[in-house]
């Protein structure tokens, strides 16, 4: 059977810029400069992460899936 890695979806439609994913993932989530929510360069390569799931639940309007 195949793994396949989990993947990361942002929406910055819903994004509030509350910052909480940048707190609990700062290697995987930044804000551009109005605060909207963006992937690092590598950061879907750590989509498999504590922290990335921890981030997906802090945020307070669900902007962050994994699938
Ligand atoms: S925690 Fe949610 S609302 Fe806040 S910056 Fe991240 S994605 Fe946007």
């Amino acid at each position: 059977m195949t793994r396949v890695p989990p993947r990361i979806d942002v929406d910055v439609d819903r994004c509030i810029g509350a910052a909480m994913c940048v707190r609990h993932a700062p290697a995987v989530f930044t804000q551009d400069e109005d605060g909207v929510v963006e992937l690092l360069p590598h950061g879907a390569e750590q989509a498999g992460a504590p922290q990335v799931a921890e981030a997906a639940h802090a945020c307070p309007v669900q902007a962050i899936q994994l699938h």
